[in-house]
């Protein structure tokens, strides 16, 4: 009887066992059949269905939920596209690897590359907006203003793509400077607003090799989650294929997201799994620092972004220690680790450097825009903008950070080198 016992044990045993080896064979097997000519890639693990009034701000660098991840699951997202040079060659590294992203596509940006953002669509990849403009500090702007941003940088998308399903209802605030008033807007519009809960800081001035130490450093620390990157940059294409190399060297999971539609439902989830690190029955909040209620009342989202390592400049701008920390206990979101590396700048005892003003500074701008670089005669026909065109561009977002004073946003950053050039030279 007792052998009788033991076996059905050990048979069921055998059988779970079984069961999750086939599992992740047929896992595997499924990345090496789905990317054709590349059996080591790394491949895109599954697809998350999300929908966005369900959960209307996700990335926990600005808010108490974040999408829906397992340990070891990554979402990539690219910023400020399309710029057919760099962001073409990101498409090609992503499906040499047969890895599906989100692309937050800036609308003037689509109005002078509308063939790249249908590149997009035909990869395969999620396609949300990021205003029209991208204009710095969409916190101290009129609300009509930052609506018409929205607006028209979802137009822009729309008339390029020519195809209103292929435009994922995702948003991302540039600079992620959030607004109250901004994040009410995109809700009423059925709109998830993409924070992040990662950064690789690319629209720095800094080499390919710290954006893959930022990248894969910040990743382990928080063990899953939305990186966000910008497919304008060089340094972001020289870091992509050993970024993915070491995804997937480390085990870790790509997650394509996908809105929800009527023929589509969400995957099931529970709350919990849209928290990063979902309060346990083991934590003993009650022992937690008291929270004066009236402080936080009616708030459901932090006023900054948890900052990372060297992102911020400005230390008139920290807030209290003891505000940040009681915020984010107040709101279950976690405390910033603590990250050794790179070493932070001291700002005090008693503050907490606020990142959301300075994290994505403007370190460099476009030699055109200060040469005031004048258009090819071969490519002035083109109806591609040309030089000149996109140059006004970055120039108009130049104007803007200087005026904004107070750092923030980020911005299609046209490094040296790096202009975008017409498309028929891509
Ligand atoms: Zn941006």
């Amino acid at each position: 009887m007792i052998g009788r016992v033991l076996v059905g044990v050990w048979t069921r045993q055998c059988a779970a066992l079984c069961l999750g080896l086939l599992t992740c064979i047929t896992a595997q097997a499924a990345s090496a059949v789905d990317c054709p000519g590349h059996p080591d890639a790394l491949g895109t693990s599954r697809t998350l269905v999300v929908d966005p009034r369900e959960h209307p701000r996700i990335g926990t660098m600005q808010y108490a939920e974040t999408l829906p991840l397992a340990d070891h699951e990554v979402v990539l997202t690219f910023d400020d596209g399309p710029l057919p040079r760099n962001s073409n060659q990101v498409l090609d590294i992503l499906a040499s690897q047969c890895v599906k992203a989100t692309f937050f596509t800036i609308g003037r940006m689509a109005q002078a590359y509308p063939e790249g953002v249908r590149k997009l669509r035909d990869a395969g990849h999620s396609i949300g907006t990021h205003t029209q403009d991208h204009p710095l500090g969409m916190k101290r702007m009129p609300v009509e203003r930052a609506r018409q941003e929205i607006d028209e940088g979802i137009a822009s998308v729309k008339a390029a793509l020519g195809d209103d399903a292929a435009l994922a209802p995702f948003f991302r605030i540039p600079g992620l400077s959030r607004a109250d008033g901004v994040e009410d807007y995109l809700a009423s519009q059925g709109i998830q607003i993409w924070s992040a809960d990662f950064l690789a800081d690319d629209w720095r001035h800094i080499s390919s090799s710290r954006v893959y130490d930022f990248a894969m450093k910040r990743l382990e620390d928080k063990g899953r989650g939305i990186l966000l990157l910008h497919d304008i940059q060089a340094r972001t294409v020289a870091a992509l294929p050993r970024i993915l190399h070491e995804l997937k060297a480390r085990g870790y999971r790509i997650v394509h997201v996908v809105p929800a539609t009527s023929e589509r439902p969400a995957t099931p989830t529970e709350p919990q799994q849209w928290q990063l690190h979902p309060p346990s029955e083991t934590v003993a909040i009650s022992h937690w620092p008291k929270i004066p209620a009236f402080v936080f009342a009616g708030a459901d989202s932090l006023p900054v972004p948890s900052l990372s390592g060297s992102d911020w400049h400005d230390g008139g701008l920290a807030l209290p220690e003891p505000f940040d920390r009681a915020s984010r206990l107040a709101h279950g979101i976690p405390l910033p680790r603590q990250a050794p590396w790179p070493p932070l700048v001291s700002v005090g005892a008693n503050a907490l450097p606020v990142p959301a003003e300075s994290i994505f500074d403007i370190q460099e701008k476009p030699r055109a825009a200060a040469q005031g670089g004048a258009p090819s005669s071969h490519h002035a026909e083109q109806t591609a903008p040309t030089v000149r065109e996109t140059d006004g561009l970055a120039k108009l977002i130049s104007a803007d950070a200087a005026d904004s004073r107070v750092i923030s946003g980020s911005l299609p950053v046209v490094e040296p080198g790096l202009l975008p050039v017409p498309v028929e030279a891509r």
